[in-house]
């Protein structure tokens, strides 16, 4: 069974130690040492990364496992002998100021509001747990408050491994995994007892700023991303450069950012609302032109028109416009580079606009249909439109 350096001495970043085996794993080789630093994965903490090094060469640890109380490293490259271990101590004290934070948050909310973390997702990236109900935001807010006291009061955190005996007098936050004779229990000085095999800072202070980001509802349940330490101050940062170049661009202190957002957006608003009235108004006095302007025959009129550059809706709204007119056809056309029909009729004639728009736009290569009352469809690129019209004309005078 390999030696956990880790649980003795969480600071240590290099060691030496012997290779006890060497398996092929598909591309890659299973290292075991009589001894490590490098962490495994488990426990809500991700595994450590960095090299391992023989007389003759060295191999980069790309995974970390433990498998019956052996850690296996997973290398690029075989190991064999005498090998000395360099961890990389970025990325574990940034996991072990995240994994003690969430220890801290998380009796802070059985403290507070009785609710216990039932699960806790911990990536290079993010840290969550989930709560088993929802709380407000205000509520964040106070278990964020008294987290933070818990660090700056700077208790010593300790690990040890303690007997079933003892265990059963202790305040654990949750009760071991699994039933063993010695199991290893990390304290939070006068705060939380929790049993854990993950690494942990020697102080609350060394964990830094804990906070909570944001909250999102899991059915019954409440997820809480956090973020601790360089990761905090690195999202400061970053949140801070948005607000103050947001500021910069309206021309406002940080402070006066989002009143001012609320007024711009509130003056947009109004804005489409005016620009949405006067087209409309617009469309009205077009489609009385277009209806005025028309050709009327045997007490009915055809508003043929070909459009160009302009949006489809346009040409909808102003078909529909003419259709509240007596006794009217319309023929519209978009010039396109896939050019658009809208062909449209009022309630009063029983001609049939689908059927209609069906033949023409067969005739110039294209296709379409609809209802009697109203039919949509395109014709092939580059095709003379007026000359589709004036076939839609003609069919309907033969009708
Ligand atoms: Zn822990």
């Amino acid at each position: 069974m390999t030696v956990h350096l880790y649980f003795v001495d969480p600071y240590l970043q290099t060691f030496d130690a012997q290779v006890v085996c060497v398996e092929p794993r598909g591309q890659y080789f299973a290292v075991t040492l009589d001894r490590t630093a490098f962490y495994p994965t488990g426990g809500g903490q991700q595994r450590d990364t960095g090299f391992l090094s023989d007389e003759q060469t060295q191999a980069q640890v790309l995974d970390v496992l433990e498998q019956n109380g052996d850690v296996v490293h997973l290398l690029d490259r075989p190991l064999h002998g005498t090998v000395h271990g360099a961890i990389d101590w970025v990325h574990r004290f940034d996991l072990t100021q995240q994994h003690t934070g969430q220890h801290i948050l998380s009796q802070a909310f059985v403290q507070l509001f009785d609710a216990e973390t039932i699960s806790v997702h911990m990536t290079e990236k993010t840290c969550t747990l989930d709560l088993p109900r929802h709380l407000s935001g205000e509520q964040h807010r106070q278990a964020e408050q008294l987290a933070n006291q818990v660090v700056q009061s700077n208790r010593p955190v300790r690990a040890a491994f303690i007997g079933t005996d003892e265990l059963a007098r202790l305040p654990l936050r949750k009760p071991p995994a699994a039933k063993h004779e010695m199991v290893r229990i990390v304290e939070i000085e006068d705060f939380d007892w929790s049993p854990c095999g993950g690494t942990h800072v020697r102080a609350t202070g060394e964990i830094g700023m804990i906070k909570v980001l944001r909250a999102e509802r899991r059915g019954a349940e409440q997820r809480i991303e956090f973020t601790c330490g360089m990761r905090a101050l690195h999202d400061y940062s970053s949140k801070n450069e948005a607000v103050l170049s947001l500021a910069a661009q309206l021309s406002v202190k940080d402070t006066d950012l989002a009143a001012t957002v609320r007024t711009v957006l509130d003056e947009a608003k109004e804005q489409r609302r005016q620009l949405n009235a006067a087209r409309s108004q617009m469309l009205d006095h077009e489609a009385e032109r277009l209806w005025t302007a028309s050709y009327q025959s045997d007490g009915w009129r055809i508003v043929s028109q070909v459009f160009a550059q302009r949006p489809l809706d346009d040409v909808r709204q102003l078909a529909s416009r003419l259709r509240e007119k007596p006794a009217t056809v319309v023929l519209f056309a978009l010039s396109a580079e896939k050019p658009n029909l809208v062909f449209a009729r009022s309630g009063d004639l029983q001609l049939d606009m689908g059927a209609l728009l069906r033949e023409v736009s067969a005739q110039f290569g294209g296709r379409g249909g609809g209802q009697p009352e109203l039919a949509q469809g395109g014709v092939a690129g580059g095709t003379d439109l007026a000359q589709v019209l004036g076939a839609a004309t003609k069919s309907l005078q033969h009708a």
